[in-house]
């Protein structure tokens, strides 16, 4: 069950939004939406309201770390909403797509190592997150979207243009009785461990990242 801790006015980088927070009890986690302006702006035009869900990613967000556009795609996705002048990102605390951080930590371990005191991709052709969560038994990807669909019904949402690449996400939330359909977010690869990132996210996950979004 999700239990609302709080809500207020946020002033941000990205214009002003309505931050609040959930606590998942069965899950024992907190669950971020933020509103592109007011709750009632959704209330009052509950369709079409552009979304981001977004799953929680510490080494990128918080770190800066450059093997994945986790921080890119946040961004990317609140400036979307903003230029738009509403909309919603839901954060979730899931990480490690859905595994875990624990999982997470293990699963760059095998796919990144130490060269010459500097950091390079496993020498493995074939070596990325998603092969490395596989090679210790976890699923590919676990992340249930079913709690971001129960936090837009509480916004009052029946409809959403998904920021996504991913058609699981567009499942996850049609499955939970939101109208979706998807609007691409593309962020140009910085570095080819980024490259090598989405393309692994296009094989493995089915994405719809084009040849042309991987050219940096
Ligand atoms: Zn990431």
């Amino acid at each position: 069950m999700l239990n609302l801790v709080g809500s207020t006015p946020l002033p941000t980088e990205f214009g002003d939004w309505t931050y609040s927070v959930f606590f998942d009890d069965a899950e024992r986690k907190y669950h971020t939406m933020m509103i592109h302006k007011r709750p009632e702006d959704i209330k009052s035009h509950p369709e079409d309201v552009l979304v981001r869900v977004h799953s929680s990613c510490a080494t990128s967000e918080l770190f800066h770390a450059v093997n994945c556009e986790c921080r890119e795609e946040l961004e990317e996705a609140m400036k979307c909403i903003q230029n738009e002048g509403r909309g919603i990102l839901i954060y979730l605390d899931q990480e490690g797509g859905g595994n875990g951080i624990e999982a997470k930590i293990k699963a760059i371990n095998i796919a990144y190592e130490w060269n010459n005191n500097k950091i390079m991709a496993s020498a493995k052709e074939d070596m990325n997150a998603y092969a490395a969560y596989k090679s210790m038994g976890y699923p590919k990807e676990s992340r249930a979207f079913g709690i971001a669909a129960e936090m837009l019904k509480i916004a009052g949402v029946r409809s959403v243009r998904l920021l996504t690449n991913n058609p699981s996400k567009i499942k996850g939330l049609e499955e939970s009785g939101i109208k979706t359909v998807a609007v691409g977010i593309h962020i140009k690869p910085k570095n080819e461990f980024v490259a090598k990132h989405l393309k692994a996210k296009a094989e493995e996950l089915g994405h719809n990242i084009s040849q042309e979004d991987l050219e940096n």
